[in-house]
């Protein structure tokens, strides 16, 4: 790939929203020698879970490699989703046609769950609830949003409507798709300051946040299990792992399951407010069909546009995807073509061979993971739901809990397959946007 050469002068190889909301240089904690329950894995989920198992007087330790701020939870595009991308009939081939409602059903529960959260943490992180546009990149993917429209009527309390050609650009200012479907049920933040209003309810709470401390092994023993980690051992009596797109030999097992996938994103340099506001006129978080898809949005204070998307199924850095970022937004809207980047970054993704997120239990250990990308609500969800099962409060399980968790033959978390798998995915949609054209 290209070096970038569309950066602004204040070009930073780093997320836009550290700007609002820079990772913490606070003094690390000392690591203590036991937890009633350990957590591995300082996001969205093991942070949820901290706080709802300290709600219910459970002792709580959380284990992080890095600092709060430098992965997913801190860095991804803020976009709340009020469902699974999965549709009902796959789910029913899956899991039966019970099970698949009840998953629709629980995943619209996630968006007025993470609502509640945040005004009971009153947890200040612009959000808003703004509706999401998905656009059509071909007429059949159109006429496939009529059954995604259909379903969400049926299964959700929430509205979605199909919205034509020819009134697109009251939604976006482009012709670049086919028409597309509005879902009401779907809102925006700021995830870093969303992390941060979450970590700190959770120490709040008492919960101890241990961050810089790699746990690399987990040992199970006649009363718990034994973590060890890069600051010593501590001993405890449950564990949850929720280490998502970043899952390594701390619970193969689980790595085994998950496809870690990098994405991207940059931020425009601020556009004369005028030009944002009709860009997207009503401020909705945008997604689109491609099989290789991209989510976009403004800022949250309104001015710079946001372009995200799978931009290499390579290792590739933030710097060399920005341009590619950059071409995939000139498609969309052609005059931004000599608007500069000021800020590009990355981070880790998790996919699921059934394309569910999952939690459960292995060898007595609990995890959650596997959001495919759309964890904000749904990471929150699942860590609050693991909480309430260690602590004996759930009041029925939760339809995501214990599903079949299916791997490949010789799959050891390694997606070498991903370069060829996003190509051919590229074509195809490639392909049916030149045959509409
Ligand atoms: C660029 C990007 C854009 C995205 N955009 C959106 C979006 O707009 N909307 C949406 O809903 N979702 C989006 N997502 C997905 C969303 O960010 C994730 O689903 C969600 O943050 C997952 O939360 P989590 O707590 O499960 O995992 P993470 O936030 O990934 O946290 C896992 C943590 O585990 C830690 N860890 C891993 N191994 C160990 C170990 N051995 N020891 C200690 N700690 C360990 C990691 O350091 C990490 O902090 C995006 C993700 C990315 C990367």
């Amino acid at each position: 790939m290209a070096a970038v050469d569309i950066s602004a002068p204040d070009f930073k190889e780093a997320p836009y929203w550290w700007e609002a909301a820079p990772p913490s240089k606070a003094a690390v904690p000392a690591l203590p020698d036991r937890a009633e329950v350990a957590i591995v894995g300082a996001g969205y989920c093991g942070l949820s879970a901290a706080l709802e198992l300290r709600r219910h007087g459970v002792g709580v330790l959380v284990v992080d490699a890095v600092r709060i701020g430098h992965a997913a939870s801190s860095l991804n595009g803020g976009m709340v989703a009020g469902s699974l991308k999965v549709g009902h009939a796959e789910l029913a081939r899956a899991f039966g046609p019970e099970r698949a409602t009840a998953l629709l059903e629980e995943s619209a529960r996630c968006l007025p769950f993470l609502e509640n959260l945040l005004e009971r943490e009153a947890i200040a992180c612009h959000y808003r609830r703004t509706g999401r546009f998905v656009g059509a990149h071909c007429p059949s993917a159109y006429a496939g949003l009529a059954g995604r429209v259909e379903t969400i009527k049926r299964l959700t309390s929430a509205d979605a409507w199909l919205v034509p050609r020819q009134r697109q650009r009251e939604e976006i200012d482009t012709d670049h798709y086919h028409g597309g479907m509005v879902a009401e049920a779907s809102g925006a933040l700021h995830p870093a300051l969303y992390h941060c209003g979450l970590a700190d309810a959770a120490r709040r709470a008492g919960a101890l946040v241990v961050e810089e401390t790699p746990v690399d092994a987990i040992t199970r023993r006649a009363s718990g299990f034994m973590l060890r980690t890069s600051r010593g051992v501590v001993e405890a009596r449950e564990v949850i792992v929720a280490t998502n797109g970043y899952t390594g030999a701390v619970m193969p097992w689980l790595r085994r399951r998950l496809i870690p996938l990098g994405s991207y994103i940059i931020a425009t340099e601020p556009l004369p407010p005028e030009t944002a506001r009709r860009l997207i006129p009503r401020g909705r978080m945008i997604v689109d069909t491609n099989r290789v898809l991209s989510y976009y949005r403004l800022s949250p204070d309104g001015t710079r546009v946001l372009y995200g998307g799978r931009a290499s199924f390579r290792r590739a850095t933030a710097r060399e995807a920005a341009p590619r970022l950059h071409a995939m937004m000139v498609s969309v809207w052609p005059e931004l073509a000599r608007t500069g980047v000021t800020h590009a970054w990355t981070g880790n993704v998790a996919f699921t061979f059934d394309h569910v997120p999952h939690m459960g239990v292995h060898e007595g250990v609990h995890y959650a993971a596997g959001c495919q990308g759309s964890g904000v609500a749904m990471a929150t969800y699942l860590g609050h739901q693991t909480a309430l099962k260690i602590a004996g409060r759930a009041v029925a399980p939760s339809a995501f809990d214990a599903l079949p968790f299916p791997t490949r033959p010789t799959y050891t978390g390694d997606p070498w397959f991903l370069p060829v798998v996003g190509s051919y995915y590229r074509l195809r949609d490639w392909l049916e946007r030149r045959l509409a054209a």
